[in-house]
Order: structure tokens, then C-alpha cells, then sequence
């Protein structure tokens, strides 16, 4: 779970990162960092925390430049090393480089040990290490169907023979001297887009809520399979897998994961997400007072099934602004306090009511738990968790931070015990018809609903997600 921001001839190429990565910060608070190049050197400023903890205002006045790239970053459970913060830059004879990865690779371990008995020195627990090393190391020609431009006959090739040997879910920038390159992996597991501004500055960005901030349109995804090279030369694509695989989107992105005011793999989340709301509604009709959100997560799906039961909305729940994600904390003690510390039940809206209850979706079950206690000690009659997407039994080894298969409630539990253990009255998921139809088009990774994964190697569940 990250975010990457990538822009192309713009004077504030760093500022207009910086920007772009605050409006991507959902997707990563524990880490940020920027690359900017001059045309001749590549500049990096990287930090922990927060876009604004990480980086200082005054620190942009270091990067000097028209081309840069940016990354957010979220560690999975115990990973908050700061040699992973990301851009990571490299030189090889090739020239210099800085990349920045959104995803997961499944075959890192075995690459990774492959490439350290060649001699590989690795300064990260990062996957996103190992492309470095196999762009640095390949010598393999472009695959006999692709057309380089003259630009790209020495670099290109490089990434091309990487991407044929990593596996899994990769969105990613590259930043060279003159170039930016953003390249999706053939099923196209992580969103990427790009952009445009009036003054002809391209973008790059893992959700298009990134370009709004910097006053750009979106143009189009990048899709699955392609890299897409932007320089002095224009913007030209290239797809180095001869047959492209169906793409795998992951769902959970429409779920829980992007910004409602984004549009991601060509469709806006907002209304996505409002529909499996209203599925949900039509799955599961109840009788009650009266529908609350769980803040911010729930908020649309809640909003869907008010409107299509017309059962009232109101806010039973009010969220603290200043506390992060609770699942962002690695360690199980401070995710249950923080629950506390990030919902405070409205006592006026819920007291002597029946509460339907909707959030995105049960993980560990420590939020519904502590959600529906506080909510019968501020008075509420009767308390139903509904939830807008089937029960997560499977973790992701395509870029979402879940836990492993044995913290997952859903993994151990059937949904009466799930209800038993959150002590709700009633607990309804969506189904998983009713959450792909919601989302529109074709094509989604749904492994953390249904444990059926569309690329496997060896798991390295150790390895950082980026
Ligand atoms: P839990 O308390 O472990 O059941 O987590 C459920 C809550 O975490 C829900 O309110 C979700 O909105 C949110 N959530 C679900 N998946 C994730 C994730 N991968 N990272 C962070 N938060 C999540």
C-alpha cells in the first residue's frame, strides 16, 4: 500500500510532487520521499512520517528541476525501516535512476537470494530492490516485437527483461536524467493514471485525487502491461509482454482503499462505492431507525444503503481528525486504544434507536468489537453490522497490508460466530457478486475474499510491501 506521483517539464517539479504525494497520503503515512532531476543529476529527499514531517518546505528549494517523482509509503507489520523509504536511486554503467514502487512482487525471495549468491549486495528488505539489480544486470535485447525509438535502445531494454522476470503487482515510476517511465505490470493489480496540465506538464499518480491538486486532467490509465516513456521526444508506449494476461484489478482499491474523489482503473469511486451500499441494501433489507457510517471508510456505502432502504442517515459516530488510521500502528495494544481515540458514539442520534452500522469491511474484528460496545453504552436499542464487501479470509500478497490468514477473523470464524464475537444483533456482508457487479467493469483480483490468487510464486510475506 503506497502512493507514487510522477511529473514531466514543470519548473516546481518538487512542489507539484509534493503536492500530488500529500493528496496520496492516504495510501502510505509512514514514510515519504522525492526525486527530482536537472536534466543531468538526480536529487532525492527522503524521510519518515507524514509528507510534511518527512519533507520541509525549505527542503524543496534543494530540488532543483523539471522532472520528479515521489512515493508514500505504508510497511507491512513490523517493517518501519527507514534504508526502505523509497524513491531509491542507483547508478549502473547504464546511467543513474530513481524508482519508486506501488505493489508487491510474489517471487522477490527467490530473485533476491538468486541475485545475493551472484555477488548482489542489498541495502533494503524492499522487493522493489530487486529491480534495480535486474535492470542493472540484464542484457537481454528488447523481445523481437517491440520498435524502440532511439531514445530508449539503451535503458529500455533493461526494464523490459526485469518486468519478464518479476512476478506480481508492480506500478511503478522511473525517473532518469531526462526521462520519466511509468510502467503497470501485466494484470494490473495497482491503479496508475495519467495527466496533463494546460501548460503542457505531464503527471503521473496512483489515483487521479492527485492531479486535481496540481490542477491537471486526467488523461487515461496506464494500462496493464504497458510502459509508457515521456521525454524531449513526446510520450510513447510500449508493451513488452507479447500476450497480455486478463487484467486482475484489485477490488479491495474500489473497497476501502482510494480517495471516494478518485477515479481509478477508469472509474470513480465515489459511486462504486455508494452502489455496494445499495446492494448491500437490496441483499440485506432490515428493519431500523436509523443507518450510520463508519467514518471515513463506511461513509459511502452507508450513504448507498440510506438511499435505497430510505431508512435515515445520520452521523452516530464522529471521528477524530487527528488520530491516523488505527490499522496503520504495527503493534495490536495501540490499534485497540486507538480505536477509542478515533470514534466517540453521538449519544443524541443513536440513543433508545435500532443502528444499522456500515463499514467497508471486517479485518481483525477490533474496530466492529469496540464499535458496537460503545455504541449499547450510548444507548443504542439494537445494533447491526452490515459490511459492503464479503467477509476477508485471504491475505494480500499483491500490495494491501492484511494479516496473515490466522489473524483474519473471517478465516477462523463463520459469520454467526463473527457476530457472536463483535456482539452485534445481526451481521450481513455483501456478497461477492453483489461487490463486483457494484463495480462495473470486468476484470478484478478478489484473492483477499476468495483465497484464488492469479499469480503465485514463492511468498515472502517478510519482504516490504511498497
Ligand atoms: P479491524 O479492526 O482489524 O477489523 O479492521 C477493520 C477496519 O480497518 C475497517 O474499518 C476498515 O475500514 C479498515 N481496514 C480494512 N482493511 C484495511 C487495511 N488493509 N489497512 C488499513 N485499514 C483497513
Amino acid at each position: 500500500m503506497c502512493g507514487v506521483f510522477g511529473v514531466y517539464n514543470n519548473k516546481s517539479a518538487a512542489e507539484l510532487t509534493y503536492l500530488g504525494l500529500h493528496a496520496l497520503q492516504h495510501r502510505g503515512q509512514e514514510s515519504a520521499g522525492i526525486a527530482v532531476s536537472d536534466g543531468y543529476d538526480i536529487n532525492l529527499k527522503l524521510g519518515q512520517g507524514l509528507v510534511n514531517v518527512a519533507i520541509k518546505e525549505e527542503d524543496l528549494k534543494e530540488l532543483k528541476g523539471d522532472l520528479a517523482i515521489g512515493h508514500v509509503r505504508y510497511s507491512t507489520a513490523g517493517g518501519s525501516n527507514p534504508k526502505n523509504i523509497q524513491p531509491f536511486f542507483a547508478h549502473f554503467y547504464g546511467g543513474s535512476f530513481a524508482i519508486a514502487h506501488n505493489g508487491n512482487l510474489v517471487n522477490a525471495l527467490r530473485l533476491r537470494h538468486e541475485l545475493e549468491i551472484e555477488g548482489a549486495i542489498f541495502r533494503s528488505t524492499s522487493d522493489t530492490e530487486v529491480f534495480i539489480h535486474l535492470i542493472a544486470r540484464s542484457k537481454q535485447p528488447a523481445p523481437p516485437h517491440i520498435n524502440l525509438h532511439k531514445n530508449d535502445e539503451d535503458f529500455l531494454p533493461h526494464v523490459f527483461e526485469a518486468m519478464r522476470k518479476v512476478k506480481g503487482a508492480y506500478s511503478l515510476l522511473i525517473l532518469r536524467e531526462k526521462q520519466l517511465i511509468a510502467i503497470r505490470d501485466p494484470y494490473g493489480f495497482r491503479p496508475l493514471a495519467l495527466g496533463k496540465n494546460r501548460f503542457g506538464s505531464y503527471f503521473v499518480a496512483s489515483e487521479s485525487c492527485a492531479f486535481d491538486i496540481v490542477d491537471a486532467e486526467y488523461l487515461r490509465d496506464i494500462n496493464p502491461g504497458e510502459v509508457l516513456v515521456i521525454d524531449d521526444a513526446g510520450i510513447r508506449s510500449y508493451y513488452p509482454f507479447e500476450h497480455t494476461e486478463n487484467p486482475k484489478k484489485c477490488i479491495f482499491e474500489f473497497v476501502y482503499f482510494a480517495r471516494p474523489d478518485s477515479k481509478i482503473f477508469r472509474d470513480w469511486v465515489y459511486e462504486i462505492r455508494k452502489e455496494m451500499g445499495r446492494r448491500l441494501a437490496r441483499e440485506y433489507p432490515m428493519d431500523a431507525d436509523c443507518v450510520i457510517p463508519v467514518l471515513d471508510s463506511g461513509l459511502l456505502a452507508a450513504m448507498g444503503y440510506s438511499e435505497e432502504s430510505k431508512i435515515p442517515f445520520e452521523i452516530g459516530l464522529i471521528r477524530n481528525h487527528y488520530v491516523g488510521r488505527t490499522f496503520i500502528q504495527p503493534l495490536q495494544e495501540i490499534r485497540d486504544l486507538s480505536v477509542r481515540l478515533k470514534l466517540n458514539p453521538v449519544r443524541e442520534a443513536i440513543e433508545g434507536k435500532r443502528v444499522i452500522v456500515v463499514d467497508d469491511s471486517i479485518v481483525r474484528g477490533t474496530t466492529s468489537k469496540k464499535i458496537v460496545n460503545m455504541l449499547r453504552k450510548a444507548g443504542a436499542k439494537e445494533v447491526h453490522m452490515l459490511i459492503s464487501s464479503p467477509p476477508v479470509i485471504s491475505p494480500c500478497y499483491y500490495g494491501i497490508d492484511t494479516p496473515t490468514k490466522e489473524e483474519l477473523l473471517a478465516s477462523q470464524m463463520t459469520v454467526e460466530e463473527i457476530r457472536k464475537f463483535i456482539g452485534a444483533d445481526s451481521l450481513h456482508y455483501l456478497s461477492l457478486e453483489g461487490m463486483v457487479e457494484a463495480a462495473k467493469s470486468k476484470g478484478y483480483c478478489t484473492a483477499c475474499f476468495t483465497g484464488i490468487y492469479p499469480v503465485l510464486d514463492e511468498i515472502f510475506t517478510e519482504v516490504e510491501i511498497s
